[in-house]
């Protein structure tokens, strides 16, 4: 059937990454097989060979389990799960029970795996335990790896993909996402998350358009089918026509030349009208992504995520590997300030695909500085590499998620101990670096008064502050309308921060994802934000932004804001007030009310 044949079907998601592309689906098909055949086997000797079959499935997920198990290093400490599949791999209820289905009900393999794996789950699920019921999903695991082995099933390996595509999923995490190759992948849509999920940021990173949250974009489109992607709108169009192709070619052009437009002023300062400076710095993942840091005019670095060092590998980085990475990017940058924020692993950055993290609640557990006070081992060989880098330029640093103020403490201590192991060991170093705290956690902002007794600069995180101030998960779909960083409560929040680092004397910056946010740059220079960090393709707008609006005006704002019950009356204001100017200066599909 010709694509002209086909009714043009358009799907509305949440703008994650902006940029329109156009191309071949590729569907990447990660969560088991779905739908499995039944048929009988007659003869002893046929079902002999298809019990045959099975145990060999058995014997391949056993071998795949092992190898993914010796690769892993120690800290990783799932370990004990991978093996907790070893040991149902060779359970009576499944293994076994499989074997004595296919012989009883002389059904194929699939089919008797299949309805032993759903009566399994029925029991497990009747369960009042929480942690037995969640166990259920070991054993779906398990299984689905003997699936797909039964059925010669590939798993997808996105970095081998070779043809220009674009990728549709039900989900990517951001290990796989970052396995992304540039030259290969066009762009791409998922079924699940929100816009400030890791995956989104990613993507933003990697400057390929992405939508996501589109839920059943992998049902309705097909491999090869023609797609559009345009995230700037966050919408996906499938089996386009050809009056919808032209139109988007040419919106395609359009943004292009927007983009240009922008970048070629992005090394101007970024001042009001009436001359306040703010410093417009950027975020990164990888040092791969200082070259677009500066072509987009970066007045340094205001966050670095270290973590992404620490995945998609079977074993940690050790201190040289880090200290070699931090310091091209320190010197890179040089003179300008580098903010490395420590290890901010685990909530939704689990430290391998499915396997490495078995809490219920990631994103309140073991995150980030608890993760890292936890394990003084790794948190040192961090810290002492960023205090050898500091050596080389001008290192900010900077502890991720702190809730209460002895871990700050703690942390700090530990920071003073790396440095006195250095210099005992006599390698070069500084001490002479500005510290700080994202404020990301609500406790953090209510005790900031404390805080701010102990640090140089706050750095609030919005995309962290919004998810436990509204108890909204910020890649989570279904909540995703709730997700507002103009919501009354976090402005307020923003404001208490920025009011108590003034009276402290300390500065305030942020590098959550509303500081890169063209209609949310009015409000953020009304009330003080002395730096603001993004990532790099943002740069150049937000300083546009800064440089047509007055700091007057946005103070004035910034206090009719405050008044505001909802976040929709918020969003109105500014439109009101500074509508025609964002209009005037951004690319038009950029300024709506956050989904
Ligand atoms: C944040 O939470 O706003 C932030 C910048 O950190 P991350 O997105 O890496 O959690
Ligand atoms: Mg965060």
């Amino acid at each position: 059937m010709s694509e002209s044949t086909l009714d043009e079907i358009i799907i509305k998601g949440i703008n994650a990454s902006p940029g329109i592309c156009i191309g071949k689906a590729y569907i990447v098909d990660k969560e088991g097989v779905d739908v499995v055949g039944k048929y009988y086997i007659q003869g002893k000797k046929k079902r002999q060979k298809e019990i045959k079959r099975f145990k060999a499935a058995v014997k391949k997920a056993k071998d795949e389990l092992r190898s993914i198990i010796d690769s892993s290093p120690e800290e990783l400490q799932h370990a004990h799960i991978l093996e907790t599949h070893m040991a149902l791999l060779k359970d009576k209820s499944l293994y076994g029970k499989t074997v004595e289905t296919i012989e009883k009900e002389r059904v194929n393999a699939e089919w008797a795996l299949k309805t032993v794996v759903s009566d399994l789950k029925a029991i497990f699920q009747t369960m009042t335990d929480s942690y037995i019921k969640e166990r259920a999903s070991d054993i779906v695991h398990v299984s689905d790896r003997i699936m797909h082995n039964l059925v010669g099933a590939k798993t997808e390996n996105i970095a081998a993909i070779d043809k220009r595509v674009i990728l549709v999923a039900r989900d990517l995490s951001p290990a796989e996402t970052s396995q992304i190759n540039l030259e290969r992948i066009m762009g791409f849509i998922t079924d699940r998350g929100g816009k400030a999920s890791h995956t989104g940021i990613i993507a933003r990173a990697l400057e390929i358009p992405a939508v996501v949250g589109l839920e059943k974009a992998t049902a309705q489109i097909k491999s090869e089918d023609l797609i559009i992607v345009d995230g700037n709108a966050g919408i996906v169009v499938v089996h386009p026509t050809e009056e919808t192709l032209v139109e988007y070619e040419e919106r395609k052009i359009e943004y292009e030349e927007y983009k240009a437009e922008i970048t070629s002023e992005s090394h101007m300062d970024a001042a009001t009208k009436d001359g306040y400076q703010l410093e417009v710095m950027a975020n990164i993942e990888l040092p791969e992504e200082i070259e677009s840091v500066r072509n987009y005019g970066g007045d340094g670095i205001g966050l670095y995520r270290t973590e992404f060092h620490y995945m998609n590998r079977p074993e940690f980085p050790g201190e040289e590997e880090l200290f070699g990475r931090y310091k091209d990017v320190v010197e890179m940058m040089a003179p300008k300030p580098v903010t490395i924020r420590t290890l901010d692993i685990n909530g939704d950055k689990a430290l391998t695909n499915n396997s490495g993290n078995d809490e219920i609640n990631p994103v309140l557990g073991l995150r980030a500085i608890r993760y890292c006070l936890k394990k003084p081992d790794i948190f040192k060989t961090q810290l002492r590499a960023i205090l050898r880098a500091a050596a080389f330029g001008n290192v900010r640093i900077m502890f991720p998620m702190i809730s209460a103020f002895f871990e700050l403490r703690l942390a700090k201590r530990m920071l003073e101990e790396a440095a006195d192991s250095l210099e005992k060991d006599g390698l070069p170093y500084s001490r002479n670096l500005d510290l700080g705290i994202m404020i990301e956690v609500p406790s953090a902002v209510i005790t900031a008064d404390v805080m701010a007794t102990e640090v140089d600069f706050f750095s609030i995180g919005t995309n962290d502050l919004i998810q436990y101030a509204l108890a909204i998960d910020r890649g989570n779909k279904q909540v995703a309308h709730l997700y507002q960083p103009l919501d009354p409560a976090i402005l307020r929040m923003i404001k208490r921060v920025a009011d108590v680092s003034k009276q402290k004397g300390i500065k305030v910056f942020m590098c959550g994802e509303m500081a890169g946010t063209p209609h949310h740059i009015p409000i953020l220079v009304g009330m003080g934000i002395d730096e603001l960090s993004m990532n790099p393709q943002s740069i150049p707008v937000v300083k546009r932004v800064i440089r047509s609006i007055n700091l007057e005006d946005a103070r004035k704002l910034v206090d009719d804001a405050l008044k505001q019950t909802t976040a929709k009356n918020v969003f109105e204001l500014v439109r009101d007030i500074f509508g025609d100017t964002l209009a005037d200066h951004t690319y038009s599909g950029n300024f709506k009310l956050d989904q």
